[in-house]
């Protein structure tokens, strides 16, 4: 099979590989589409301290796809079955996974990370993953394209879950990528009275205005915090989420947070420069809450693809360009640009059955 292969820091190739075959407890998926999301851009720059240099590693963690082969020790699933599924897997026994928060697991494993992911017309599903419950069916009436998003949507319903966004809450989203935009469908439907959308591209501010933003602001030519005062009755948001990977961002998130507001630091920052300045009076006077959030556990996973299945937040216009997978590195360059949507690989398309 055809697969895209991670081999070193800059070194990433469509290659040749063997179709991996299931063992008696393993399954084997039939890649459906697998997005491209800035966690694969960051390994094929910096590599990631979890793929030891020089091992080669299918990456993609982003997927949905079929089941197409199911070792004989595997109950439940079936040959055909349509799943969406939960790319980190717990080593089950920790203090984290016991509490279900596989995600934080010291000793996680991941398609895509520490496993071989979905950039690759077959990706086998290894048995840790089916008895932690990570495999996930979805209906028919769920497009491949549209279920390899729950994997970010649960990464931001974990964010949401952290500052507890409620009816009434001034929301601000600052950076409108396609996560940002997800912040801002998950906000509108736990009852965000209003969400400002915080963001320098115009073509990124349009687009959470088309997913229904109340008010877009661009700092660079208004002042964020004055805006936030006068829409907010002077107030500040009851909600910040930093959705960019910025220090001064975040210094910014907590300026324009109200009393006894949230804030989700919901991007990382740069490995190499993780320091970021803080008015913490801001927050010790105020009462703010700053939380941070990385991945998502199964059951937020399982929540996502619920309110995918029933149409209770609707992403397709977050799909974005579905490429083939020989088209792989364009799609990283493009994600980089940051000028669409998400961009998906689909490596068992047909290029007649493409549409964008
Ligand atoms: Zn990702
Ligand atoms: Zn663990």
């Amino acid at each position: 099979m055809k697969a895209a292969v991670f081999h070193n820091i800059g070194d990433l190739r469509v290659e040749e590989v063997p179709t991996p075959v299931p063992g008696p407890d393993q399954l084997l998926i039939k890649i459906g589409a697998a997005g491209i999301c800035g966690t694969d851009l960051r390994i094929l720059s910096n590599g990631h301290h979890r793929i030891p240099s020089g091992t080669p590693r299918v990456l993609g963690h982003e997927f949905s796809g079929e089941v197409v082969e199911v070792g004989r020790n595997v109950a439940g699933i079936k040959v055909g079955t349509r799943v969406a599924i939960a790319p980190n897997i717990g080593c089950g026994t920790c203090d984290e996974c016991v509490a279900g928060w596989t995600n934080l697991c010291e000793n996680y494993q991941a398609f895509g990370i520490t496993l071989d992911g979905a950039f690759a017309e077959y990706m086998l599903v290894t048995s840790p993953a089916i008895e932690q419950g990570n495999i996930i069916p979805i209906p028919s009436t769920l497009p491949y394209e549209v279920a390899a998003l729950a994997e970010p949507l649960s990464c931001c319903i974990n964010g949401q879950e952290a500052v507890g966004t409620r009816p009434g809450d001034f929301v601000l989203i600052i950076g409108s990528g396609p996560i940002g935009i997800m912040h801002l469908l998950l906000s509108k439907l736990y009852g965000a009275s209003y969400v400002v959308v915080s963001e320098i591209n115009p073509l990124r501010a349009e687009q959470a205005l088309r997913f229904g933003a109340d008010v877009w602001v661009n700092p660079q030519r208004e002042d964020l915090k004055e805006v936030i005062w006068s829409l907010s009755g002077g107030r500040g948001a009851d909600v910040v989420i930093v959705a960019a990977s910025s220090a001064a961002l975040q210094a910014q998130a907590i300026e324009v947070t109200a009393r006894r507001g949230r804030v989700n630091f919901f991007g990382g920052l740069p490995k190499n420069n993780p320091t970021a300045t803080l008015n913490t009076n801001l927050i010790h006077y105020r009462q703010i809450t700053v939380t941070g959030s990385t991945g998502a556990n199964v059951r937020q996973f399982r929540t996502a693809v619920k309110l995918l299945v029933h149409s209770r937040l609707s992403l397709e216009g977050l799909v974005g360009a579905c490429l083939p997978l020989d088209q792989v590195l364009e799609g990283f360059e493009r994600t980089k640009q940051a000028q669409e949507m998400r961009i998906l690989v689909t490596p068992n398309t047909r290029s007649e059955d493409r549409q964008k």
